[in-house]
């Protein structure tokens, strides 16, 4: 089972496991995924959408969960934040009630986002953050952090198969047009010839990791052995400004887009990159596929839906 598996990063993990042959239920309740993006799996009897709200208890019965149901962008986790906090809590401990139960291996799509704005840089594991328990953002970062804490006291005290990981910014088709990431706002922008909207000076950081790379990382993670527990980073440690990152849209798209600055929305981290060494240690795991290759891809993407 996918929870969220209608949503960006789960449509493309539904894909891979019906690939490799899984039988594969996604759960969703359609809040920022779409039928859209697993219309193409519709058709596959070993594919099937139930449109539920993880924070309400399920009685399936399952073998293996990754948990992904969660709004991802500030714009969508802001929009009804004591619903995002819910997501992350109630929902993690109804799956891993349900893990449980039916003794499946559970997996958490937890986020650099429980960093914070952090002090250490690259962020290791053992950094345990500087994140602002009251600001805007808590509602994403304290929930996801929580339902780490919740991932582990299920693994101490019921001995629960657990896999927590932490995703870095990650990016490429089937992002939502309209949920003010970067990569996607600066696509859209650069190819309708609009003003790129840059934040702040432009000088805060981020690594991109393609959403292909992101998905090996994920089910390497799964597959893995089971003192593999996490939490382990998957992300692209290449970094790179976000005015660095509007420079190469503009050239890759040919863009005639100018940059506009806007205030930097509060608790905005300055910098943000994985160090990836426990992956590469325990899963042989490191990304392929580097931002301007990753770029094109989901510049096509965006011409053929705008
Ligand atoms: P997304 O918004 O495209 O996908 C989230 C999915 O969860 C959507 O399909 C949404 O409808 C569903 N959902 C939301 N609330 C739900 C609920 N209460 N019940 C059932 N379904 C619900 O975002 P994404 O980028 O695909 O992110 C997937 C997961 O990965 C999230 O948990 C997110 O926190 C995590 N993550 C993503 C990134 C990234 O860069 N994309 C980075 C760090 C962590
Ligand atoms: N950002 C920006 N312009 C935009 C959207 C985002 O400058 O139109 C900045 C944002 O302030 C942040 C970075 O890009 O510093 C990444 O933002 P995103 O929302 O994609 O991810 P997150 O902040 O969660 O890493």
């Amino acid at each position: 089972m996918v929870t969220g598996g209608a949503g960006f990063l789960g449509s493309h993990l539904c894909e891979k496991l019906i690939e490799d042959g899984h039988d594969v239920l996604c759960m969703d309740n359609l809040f920022t995924g779409t039928k859209d993006n697993i219309a193409h799996l519709m058709g596959n009897p070993y594919f099937e959408l139930l449109r539920h709200d993880v924070t309400f208890p399920m009685y399936v019965e399952v073998d293996e969960i990754y948990n992904l149901a969660c709004p991802a962008s500030p714009v969508h986790y802001q929009f009804d934040p004591v619903q995002t906090t819910k997501t992350s809590v109630h929902g993690a401990i109804n799956m891993l009630g349900l893990a449980k139960r039916t003794k499946a291996k559970i997996l958490q799509a937890s986020t650099s986002e429980v960093y914070g704005d952090p002090e250490v840089h690259p962020q290791t594991e053992d950094y345990r953050g500087s994140v602002n328990p009251i600001g805007p953002r808590a509602c994403y970062d304290e929930g996801k952090r929580c339902a780490e804490t919740l991932f582990f006291d299920y693994y101490r005290q019921h001995k629960l198969n657990i896999r927590v990981m932490r995703i870095f910014n990650t990016y490429g088709p089937r992002m939502h047009p309209n949920d003010g990431r970067v990569v996607s706002n600066f696509v859209i922008q650069a190819l309708k010839n609009e003003p790129i909207t840059l934040y702040g000076d432009g000088e805060q950081t981020r690594s991109f990791c393609y959403v292909d790379d992101l998905i090996r990382g994920m089910m390497g993670l799964m597959n893995a052995s089971d003192d593999v527990t996490g939490p382990i980073n998957i992300g692209n440690p290449n970094e790179f400004t976000i005015k660095e990152l509007a420079e190469k849209v503009i050239e890759l798209t040919d863009s005639k887009s100018t940059l506009s600055y806007h205030p930097l929305p509060t608790d905005d981290p300055m910098q943000r990159c994985p160090n990836i060494s426990l992956a590469k240690e325990k899963l042989g795991w490191e990304p392929t596929i580097q931002l301007e290759a990753g770029l094109k891809k989901t510049i096509d993407y965006f011409k053929n839906i705008i």
